[in-house]
């Protein structure tokens, strides 16, 4: 680096390093005026450190200042050698029991659920782990940065405060002990000193404003006119824009200006441009040019170098001081003390305050620099803590008015810090107290929201963006206000009361402000023209939602805190609604013989909000009253005679009329607003304190007042006074055919108001409307949750209302109300009802949503029936009211509601026309339940000297009176009960028949007085109930066979599903029960079969006929006919990869002769295995190619496959293809002519061979060289004479079919163009190579899968991977006849020579770099070209044993040199078999022929077993290899898993058992080869060491470990950092699940260039580590990641599941994630099995939003 450096500022660099920092420090304790002092040495040496140029370096900067600047201050503060001085500190030092850990951005921090105060206490994970709370119910996230641990801190843990590291010094803490004692006198004073100069420096450079002046003090003489261009960060400007300008403004490449624009948005700020004053302004002015179009532009300023040198060193400088206060708690409490400390300027001056104060004006870097300062120095010293805090409160306002026009985000503003401090319940309640928070924290929210109506309302309707933008920082103030209120006081003081008052009165002013905000009036005629803004206010509303339920929490805790409260809430109501009547006209409603004097009001005509939150308050703290029982205590001291209840329900009331109105549709015109307030208003979000208060607060108003009363001012509300009220309207209804819709709305409206009606009676489970507790009301939320259906933890979770501290409370009851369902590989965990819960069942629950109520009453009637109940859903039985609300179950007995049962029974009953609903009877019938459940529990719960007043059973039997005489209720009930039209409604109203006959018993057992009238009406009964009983059995027995048959229905359906599945889903499952193997014919069952040589079983001919799946035609696979094509998918892998740093680097010239046994990149063919025409197939493709283009054309739209490049999906199961194979038969048998008897033995094969090859090199010289030589050239091949019988001009003929030869062509050069990655090249001589090789790639992989999973090596395979391995082989085998015969004929030639050395081919690969299998593939099928011209005699037989033999005697040997020996002398004792002679015999051998390089012997058993283990996945991949391609039968041996199989297999591939044999047998040639073998420099050089080698078997790869708690992940992720932008944390950490490198995904910083274009990396990585296929998981979002190549990509659920077996994308719930082993096998299957890039075809298919992604940034 320094090189590069100018020579005039390497010549400072030396005198810099010649300045001795305890010399200074000497001078400065000289110095009488030190300040002055030190001054002058920062003014001289800052800038000839810091910015001497237009790039920073950072690392020489910080060693200069350490040595120049730094240095001097430690020796000064120690009085020593700070390398001394600052241990001995440490040592003295009690270390503090608070761990205050500064979080970095996205480090795991832990809350536990049981113990922290509230949901801000967080502990690290150091921490964590060594508490107590690992054991109890926590929650996960990822810090946002900012914020600490805090382990140590008592007022946040209810319990285990400390950990198990932290603890360790408490136990000799005395209380508030000043640390200072631990210091000197001297330290102290030079400390003192010291700090005092730098912080004040630090503060004064830091908030420099002017740009090219430096304060006085630190001015020098010389000023070189050297500037910056400095770049501010904002919020408003996009990266891409940001980098757009400087490219054009100071002309760097893109790449330096991502660079900027990364720093900038990381440290706030950065220079772009070094130079002149004019240089730099000229760069200013075109950035500002070129920004300020559409927004304001960026900030950017042009600033002297010594300026920005000093801020530079101002933010180290405060960086040091807070390392150095880490050394001791008494510097710590010094810094405090100098920090707080008032400056000259009285009142806010201290350096907290003028940093504080000018938060808003700093850069990102500065501010987050102080505030870690303030976070390990004030917030870490108990005392101080409480004087900032202070400080904090009366700066407070503006503090939050500079962050709210600030554009930063919260984290970044001192603002934030509010949340360390608030959360702190004694300095909360200091600051309530002393500072009066609360009121402060509500007014200045107020002032922020200055926009009001007329009526001093709130109002958002016409808010400009900038108000918006506002608006929404200003909401962060709730967030404190929440802070504050979060713990509640367990004792009050006076004080406490009355600033917690005041602070109340505050906020009911903020309440007033929302009462009535954003009122509506129907739309009538036409549609609005502009849907009105309303998400403000329910934002408002949403945010409030806690603080308003914990407002009511505090006041509960203090009787006359709650008294007064109380008294404030309805004072304010009234002025909101004093004058409710005027201008509105009084009327006066009568039914029945009552009546009631009320106002003219229609919820349709004039205006209404839905807005009410005093009346909701007041509701609350009334149920609070009744709760506490204050009501009772201290009456006298209760404004409840002020209480005009018609007042009280008026607007709750109006507010739910509208909600039915919407619902009846009146209100269409009006648009969606209304709909998605009325939506929030009962969400469960929101409810709490809106729609649910409303309730209680009819519930308070019925329980005071007249029912008769209540009901027709509601009839009149709901603007069906006139219906009711009139007799025989509903007669005249139907009489004139009136507006359909009209009658409609009505039936509607109706049906909403029994619906309120049975909720004001029958929703009593808060505590303090019933005499129920909070666990009552949780547990009936779960029951009629679950009543819709099985849910999982996190959807229930979702449907329960929050507290402040994010707690349902669910956890507590959930087991004594359902049962928990473990979850398979898929899906999730499911809790079940009990059905013992199934009675507690409400079908008027108020929470259900219609769509949810519907669904519950379905599946309530389906579980009935199944219990074969009858199905009616009578409501349950209640808890009684508290005293408060007991007269509200009055109305259920009222003159007028039995007046309005009796008209709604009585329009059944005449069921004439529309003007009536079955919900409406069903809603009647339920309120005639629930008022005989009522009855019999008060007859149940009598006592002697209580008469029971509620005698519903009397009224109902008594009929209607004059003028209309209509029947009883009872008796309508009876004639309803037979009435054809409500066959569903009639097991409920069997059941209120029985229930009242069940009361009449109680009543007639305990009174003396009978009821007479009904004793005709239960005779009448009895008989019916005979025949109904009889009709009831018959349906019965129809409804079970018709259930029977619908059960048989869905049974097949489901199986056809599931035959389908297979086909569809095509998920390679090998454990698949899929047909058997076709070829295991009976008749060789007997046979000793055996898969290759001359003894070959000879298997008679089969054929076969396969369907097109496109034209459905049969066709008998034949040499001579047309083609038939199975659809393939060939992809390059690197699945079985040993060297992933490895990559085919240029694919033109690169080589693919011999694959090396680190099979670093292999080619790998799958199939579908479905089987088309080729030339249907053609059609297809040619017709998905056109479609593709037109649409290309039309919509610039992409599909999950590429076109271009080959892609298409199976026409069938859409499965991925690029490719076909053609279907052909074992091509051994067409060129397999008469086996002759006596063949060669492999000595003289071997020597027959290589004349063979001799003959074809001379020749092939010959042709290549020029006619004039000919002669020469002839007198050559007269010497070598040809090996008799050896014909090489003959070319043998073509046996296949035009159409097959075709795909022949097709699927080599697909397999050569995807393999290599090259243009599509049918001449080139390297396709023959990469058919051969990806059939000897695909079949190991497969060994592999089979291996893994202990599965038999021909057990049942699915068929579409036995389909594919059979033609891929049989292709393999047949390519040679449409590929060049001499280029076979040299491939086969120097695959030969390495085996069997000759003179052409000197540089071959040696032994220990071949890959056997991929060898013998190629040698064998290669070999027909050869063997075709060879008419001796010799068989295509006995040319594959002897290849395999000689293979085989390779891979022998190859495996004793490499096997690893490690010494086992247990079983040398062993007698040694006649394995264990040859072996060792063999290895004597190899051990002479390296030169005894070779270790020494080890046991002959421990070699035998390494060979047989070394050598098994090679022989079992032989045995795929010659099974499909000669077709031969597998012995059943094999197709059982059980042990190794070792003969069985040596057996069938013609191999003798001991293996070493085949050295023996043919030992002429055996010696003259392994010396060949041995002979080799690379041999040698592994053999010393120098080199390595791949030994066997090789393991299979698996992807990484991965932890079990996943926490320990995201730690390890937070600790890294990205690697191209210097100790920068990532933004998206991603790991790779195949070698567990970790990325930094999705983001600038890391983007390379790849073929051309830009690739995030991810992608980078998987052309590197996986060939294009990745398999990542995103840390931070807890999400599997697969990727495939630049343009496919698909989200997967990870494998970590909570404890109710859910996955957490995104980590939202924070529940504790664990490692399912399962389901991360399964990830690992899909890749063995190379189906990552068929799974995201499939996932891109099902959603096509995946399809948009630009994979390629990730
Ligand atoms: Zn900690
Ligand atoms: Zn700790
Ligand atoms: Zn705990
Ligand atoms: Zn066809
Ligand atoms: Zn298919
Ligand atoms: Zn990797
Ligand atoms: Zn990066």
């Amino acid at each position: 680096m320094a090189s590069e450096l100018e020579p005039e500022v390497q010549a400072i660099d030396r005198s810099l390093l010649e300045c001795s920092a305890e010399e200074t420090a000497g001078k400065w304790l000289q110095a009488t005026d030190l300040t002055r002092e030190v001054y002058q040495h920062l003014a001289h040496y800052v800038p000839k450190i810091y910015c001497r140029g237009p790039n920073p370096f950072p690392q020489k900067e910080d060693m200069l200042a350490q040595h120049v600047l730094l240095g001097p201050m430690e020796w000064y503060l120690c009085g020593e050698d700070p390398a001394f001085g600052f241990p001995k500190l440490e040592q003295a030092n009690k270390p503090s029991h608070l761990c205050g850990r500064v979080f970095k951005v996205g480090e795991p921090t832990y809350s536990c659920r049981d113990c922290a105060v509230d949901p801000t206490c967080v502990l690290c994970m150091e921490c964590f782990l060594g508490s107590i709370h690992r054991d109890h119910r926590y929650r996960m996230t990822t810090s946002g940065g900012g914020g600490f641990c805090d382990c140590g801190d008592t007022e946040a843990w209810k319990e285990g405060p400390y950990c198990q590291k932290h603890e360790l010094n408490t136990s000799e803490i005395e209380e508030e002990e000043d640390p200072l004692v631990h210091l000197s006198e001297d330290v102290i004073a030079r400390t003192y000193n010291i700090f005092a100069i730098m912080f004040r420096y630090a503060v004064e450079i830091l908030t420099w404003e002017k740009e090219s002046e430096l304060p006085a003090d630190l001015e020098i003489v010389e000023k070189s006119d050297t500037y910056y261009c400095m770049l501010f960060n904002d919020e408003v400007h996009t990266y891409e824009q940001v980098i757009y300008t400087l490219q054009k403004a100071v002309n760097c490449t893109q790449k330096e200006a991502i660079g900027f624009a990364t720093t900038v948005d990381r440290d706030g700020r950065r220079s772009v441009r070094y130079g002149d004053f004019q240089y730099c302004e000229q760069a200013k002015s075109v950035i500002v040019r070129n920004t300020s179009r559409q927004t304001k532009p960026l900030k950017v300023q042009v600033m002297h170098s010594s300026i920005v040198a000093h801020q530079n060193f101002g933010l180290k400088l405060l960086s040091w001081l807070g390392n150095v206060i880490g050394y001791s708690d008494g510097l710590r409490r010094i810094l405090c003390q100098v920090g707080l400390q008032e400056g000259p300027d009285g009142e806010n001056s201290s350096l907290v305050d003028r940093l504080m104060l000018n938060d808003s004006k700093l850069w990102k870097g500065a501010r987050s620099v102080y505030h870690q300062l303030f976070m390990s120095s004030l917030l870490m010293d108990l005392k101080y803590k409480k004087l900032f805090a202070i400080r904090f409160a009366k700066n407070y306002e503006r503090l939050q008015s500079d962050y709210v026009t600030d554009d930063h985000d919260r984290e970044f503003s001192i603002a934030d810090l509010s949340v360390q401090i608030f959360t702190v319940p004694s300095l909360a309640r200091m600051l309530i107290t002393e500072e009066n928070l609360m009121t402060i924290i509500i007014k200045t929210f107020m002032d922020h929201l200055r926009h009001r109506d007329a009526q001093g309302r709130f109002q958002f309707e016409r808010y400009t963006a900038l108000q918006a933008f506002k608006f929404r920082r200003v909401q962060s103030l709730i967030f404190d206000l929440k802070y504050v209120l979060i713990s509640k006081p367990t004792e009050w003081s006076d004080d406490l009361r009355q600033k917690f008052l005041e602070g109340f009165d505050a906020f009911l002013e903020l309440l007033k402000c929302m009462q009535g905000m954003d009122p509506i009036t129907r739309q009538v005629g036409q549609h609005i023209e502009m849907e009105p803004e309303w998400e403000a206010a329910f934002t408002l509303q949403m945010k409030l939602t806690h603080v308003i339920s914990m407002m009511q929490d505090w006041c509960a805790l203090d009787e006359k805190v709650l008294i007064e409260a109380y008294k404030k809430c309805l004072a304010v109501l009234m002025q909101c609604h004093g004058g409710f009547t005027d201008g509105e006209q009084p009327i006066t409603l009568s039914i029945c013989g009552h009546s009631v004097e009320t106002i003219r009001y229609c919820v349709s005509q004039e205006k209404v909000s839905i807005h009410l939150p005093v009346s909701r308050l007041l509701a609350g703290l009334h149920v609070l009253l009744s709760k506490s029982e204050v009501a009772y205590k201290f009456p006298e001291l209760l404004p409840l005679s002020e209480l005009s209840p018609p007042m009280l329900i008026e607007h709750p009331l109006r507010c739910l009329v509208l909600c039915a109105q919407v619902h009846a549709g009146m209100w269409r015109r009006n648009g969606f607003s209304l709909v998605n307030q009325i939506y929030y208003y009962h969400n469960v979000k929101c409810r709490r304190e809106m729609f649910d208060k409303d309730i209680v607060m009819l519930q308070t108003g019925v329980s005071m007042m007249d029912p008769n009363h209540f009901l027709m001012i509601m009839l009149s509300r709901f603007e069906l006074y006139q219906i009711f009220s009139t007799p025989d309207y509903g007669k005249r209804f139907s009489s004139e055919i009136t507006h359909k819709d009209v009658v409609q709305q009505n039936n509607t409206l109706i049906e909403e108001m029994l619906y309120l009606i049975i909720m004001i009676v029958g929703e009593r489970f808060s505590p303090g409307v019933g005499q129920v507790n909070a666990t009552d009301e949780i547990k009936r939320e779960i029951i009629h949750q679950l009543s819709i259906k099985p849910m999982a933890h996190s959807e229930l979770v979702k449907s329960l209302p929050e507290d402040e501290n994010k707690e349902t409370g669910m956890e507590s009851v959930i087991e004594a109300v359902a049962h928990f369902k473990k979850p398979g590989l898929t899906g999730r965990g499911m809790y079940e009802l009990k059905p013992e819960c199934a009675k507690e069942f409400n079908l008027y629950f108020y929470h259900f949503s219609r769509a949810e109520q519907s669904k519950a009453e379905e599946a309530q009637r389906k579980l009935k029936r199944q219990n074969r109940e009858d199905t009616a859903l009578p409501p349950p039985v209640l808890p009684p009211f508290c005293p408060l609300f007991a007269s509200l179950v009055n109305i259920l007995q009222s003159d007028v509601m039995l007046c309005i049962m009796r008209t709604v029974l009585q329009w059944a009953v005449e069921h004439n026309g529309y003007a009536w609903s079955e919900s409406m009877l069903q809603r009647v019938l339920h309120l005639i339940g629930m008022a005989l459940q009522e009855e019999k529990q008060h007859l149940d719960n009598v006592t002697e000297e209580h008469v029971v007043t509620f005698t519903f059973t009397q009224k109902i039997s008594k009929p209607g009176e004059a003028p209309n005489n209509s029947p009883s209720i009872l008796a309508m009930l009876e004639t309803l009960q037979n009435a054809p039209y409500l066959d569903v409604h009639k097991d409920m109203i069997r059941w209120i028949l029985k229930t009242f006959n069940a009361i009449k018993k109680i009543r007639e057992s305990s009174s003396t007085s009978p009821v007479a009238e009904t004793e005709g009406t239960i005779m009448e009964e009895s008989s019916r109930d005979k025949d109904k009983a009889e009709r009831k059995r018959k349906a019965e027995i129809a409804r079970l066979r018709r259930e029977k048959i619908m059960a048989q229905m869905s049974e097949m359906q489901r199986h056809f599903i599931d035959e389908n599945k297979e086909l569809f889903q095509q998920t390679l499952e090998l454990d698949a029960s899929t047909s058997a193997v076709l070829d295991n014919s009976p008749m060789v069952s007997n046979m000793a079969l055996t898969a290759l040589g001359p003894a070959q079983t000879q298997v008679p001919e089969q054929r076969q006929f396969v369907t097109c799946i496109l034209c459905q035609e049969e066709q008998e696979v034949k040499v001579e006919s047309k083609a038939m094509v199975l659809a393939a998918f060939v992809q390059r892998s690197t699945v079985l990869s040993k060297n992933r740093s490895k990559f085919i680097q240029d694919p033109e010239k690169y080589d693919p002769l011999f694959m090396h046994p680190d099979l670093s990149c292999g080619t790998h063919t799958g199939s579908c295995g479905h089987i088309m025409h080729a030339h249907c197939w053609q059609r297809y493709f040619d017709s998905v190619q056109a479609k593709e283009q037109r649409r290309q054309q039309r919509l610039r739209l992409h599909t999950s496959y590429d076109v271009e490049n080959g892609e298409f999906l199976c026409p069938l199961c859409e499965c991925l293809s690029n490719t076909v194979i053609p279907l052909l038969l074992p091509p051994r048998n067409i060129f397999n002519r008469l086996n002759i008897s006596d063949q060669p033995k492999l000595t003289q094969w071997i020597r027959t061979i290589s004349q063979q090859i001799k003959a074809l090199q001379v020749l092939r010289k010959e042709e290549s060289t020029p006619n004039t030589a000919s002669s020469k050239n002839l007198e050559n091949m007269d010497e070598l004479q040809f090996p008799e019988g050896f014909r090489p001009d003959f070319h043998p003929k073509n046996p296949y079919s035009e159409s097959i030869k075709e795909m022949l062509t097709t699927f080599g050069t697909a397999t050569y163009k995807v393999g290599l990655k090259v243009h599509p090249n049918e001449e080139d001589p390297r396709v023959p190579i990469m058919c051969w090789g990806s059939c000897a790639y695909t079949i190991q992989s497969i060994e592999r899968i089979l291996s893994d999973e202990d599965k038999p090596l021909f057990g049942p395979l699915p068929c579409r991977l036995d389909d594919c391995l059979r033609s891929l082989t049989r292709f393999a085998a047949a390519h040679w006849t449409v590929a060049s015969l001499s280029v076979v004929q040299g491939h086969f030639c120097k695959l030969f020579a390495s085996l069997v050395p000759d003179d052409n081919h000197g540089d071959l690969p040696c032994i220990l770099d071949i890959d056997m299998f991929h060898l013998l593939v190629g040698l064998v099928l290669a070999f027909p070209a050869l063997q075709c011209q060879d008419f001796s005699g010799i068989s295509l037989g006995t040319g594959d044993l002897h290849i395999f033999h000689l293979v085989t005697m390779a891979h022998i040997v190859q495996i004793l040199l490499t096997s690893c020996t490690e010494e086992n002398g247990m079983d040398q004792e062993n007698p040694a078999g006649e394995e264990e002679l040859a072996v060792l015999a063999l290895y004597k051998t190899l051990h002479q022929c390296t030169g005894s390089a070779l270790k020494e012997i080890p046991s002959g058993w421990h070699l035998w077993r390494n060979v047989r283990n070394g050598i098994m996945p090679f022989l079992k991949c032989c045995a795929l290899f010659f099974h499909y391609l000669n077709g031969v039968p597998s012995p059943p041996e094999l197709q059982v898993s059980g042990t190794s199989h070792f003969e069985h297999l040596c057996n069938y591939l013609s191999l003798p058992n001991n293996l070493i044999c085949l050295f023996q047998e043919n030992n002429e040639i055996t010696k003259l080869l392994i010396e060949s073998w041995c002979h080799n420099i690379e041999v040698k050089r592994y053999l010393e060491g120098e080199r390595d080698a791949i030994s066997y078997p090789r393991e299979s790869n698996k992807l990484i470990d991965l932890p079990e708690d996943y926490s320990s992940l995201i730690n390890q992720a937070s600790n890294f950092s990205c690697p191209k932008s210097g100790g920068d944390k990532s933004r998206a950490p991603t790991l790779c699940l195949v070698c567990g490198t970790l990325l930094c995904s999705q983001s600038y910083c890391c983007q390379t260039e790849l073929e051309g274009e830009d690739v995030g990396a991810c992608t980078a990585h998987t052309y590197s580590c996986g060939s294009g296929v990745g398999i990542f998981l995103r840390v931070r979002e807890c999400q599997v990641l697969f990727l495939a190549g630049k343009t496919k990509g698909c989200f997967y659920s990870p494998p970590y599941l909570d404890d109710y077996g859910e996955t957490d994308q995104g980590l939202r719930r924070g529940n504790p994630l664990h490692l399912c082993k399962e389901r991360f096998k399964k990830i690992q299957k899909l890749w063995h099995q190379h189906s990552i890039t068929e799974e995201i075809g499939h996932a891109q298919e099902a959603n096509q939003t995946l399809v948009g992604i630009d994979w390629q940034h990730l």
